[in-house]
């Protein structure tokens, strides 16, 4: 862990939502562009050792749009189940 935050780029500052140390990190995120839903591994990434939140950076963000409207190359699909929270079922 220790190598891979020497070679980070930036700095992000405290996490926007709790205050905690928020640290870069290899994560996946996931996505939503026009409706659909795309799992990106291995995205440099600001995580909040607190609370989990994850921050991208602009440059970051950027690169995965352009990924996106490209259209490829995607390494899979996955289906993804869809399910509606109704209020009885929380009980
Ligand atoms: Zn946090």
């Amino acid at each position: 862990m220790k190598a891979k935050e020497a070679k980070a780029k930036h700095s992000f500052s405290d996490c926007s939502y709790c205050g905690g140390a928020v640290r870069l990190r290899e994560v996946e995120m996931d996505y939503r562009h026009q409706g659909k839903l795309y799992i990106f591994q291995k995205v440099p990434a600001g995580v909040c050792s607190q609370c989990g939140e994850k921050f991208l950076t602009s440059k970051v963000a950027k690169t995965i749009e352009r990924k996106i409207t490209a259209g490829n190359p995607w390494k899979r699909t996955v289906e993804v189940p869809i399910g509606v929270f109704r209020e009885e079922a929380a009980v």
